[in-house]
């Protein structure tokens, strides 16, 4: 049995032309359904539903063999435990910093202010800014970080940005990027070794249907 992680909505969706190319349907949609695990075309093929954030732990230990994550989920993981031999190019968007319309990052940092920064991307942030040599405190959220430059929690923050809109209806300007993200198919390092036979095609196959 080869168990696939995905995680609901965009990744999901955007994984399923490409798990079509391996030969591997999902038999129900998990938006409707309240199973967590999903059964597919292959009986020796199965789907399971976690938070984006817990693919790459599921994976980690074997509870599956496979999963997809962004780049973004993954380095705040560590990527221990993974093999990740493929760039899928789906989910794309940018890490960024934003800060408020009216705060004037570029002085600040120049002026070697210490930046409070509010984020879920603990660790991408904590290294982002000691390469730059900025001093930062790292107030770390869960949801919804555009709101904390606006009430005063903080002073910037690190989060994915793609039409920029969000920051646009809050006042807020996108000024660093940190990494272009996208999503990365990850492999447990004993599953591919134990279970390659089956495995390698799969990858073989999702090589194949990857766009550029
Ligand atoms: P949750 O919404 O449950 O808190 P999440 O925000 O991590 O979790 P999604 O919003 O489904 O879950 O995001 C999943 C992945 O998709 C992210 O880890 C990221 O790689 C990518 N992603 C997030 N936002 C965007 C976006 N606006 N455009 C494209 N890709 C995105
Ligand atoms: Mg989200």
């Amino acid at each position: 049995m080869i168990t696939i992680a995905l995680s609901k909505g965009r990744i999901f969706e955007e994984t399923m032309p490409l798990l079509q190319a391996a030969g591997v349907t999902a038999l129900e949609d998990p938006e409707s359904s309240r199973k967590l695990i999903l059964p597919t075309n292959r009986d020796d093929v199965r789907l399971i539903i976690v938070r984006a954030s817990d693919v790459p732990t599921y994976v980690q230990y074997g509870a599956a063999d496979l999963g997809v994550a962004g780049k973004d989920v993954l380095n705040e993981h560590g990527g221990e435990g993974l093999y990740q031999p493929l760039d899928l190019n789906i989910a794309k968007c940018r890490m960024m910093v934003a800060v408020r319309n009216d705060f004037d990052y570029e002085s600040a940092v120049k002026q070697g202010a210490r930046l409070r920064v509010a984020t879920k991307y603990v660790k991408t942030a904590r290294e982002h800014f000691a390469s730059k040599g900025v001093h930062v405190d790292l107030i770390k959220l869960y949801g919804s970080m555009e709101l904390a430059p606006l009430v005063g929690l903080s002073d910037a923050i690190v989060d994915l940005v793609s039409s920029g809109a969000t920051l646009k209806a809050n006042n807020l300007k996108a000024v660093e990027e940190i990494a272009p993200i996208s999503s990365r198919l990850v492999v447990n390092q004993a599953s591919l070794k134990l279970k390659r036979a089956t495995i390698q095609p799969m990858l073989d196959a999702f090589a194949g249907a990857v766009k550029s």
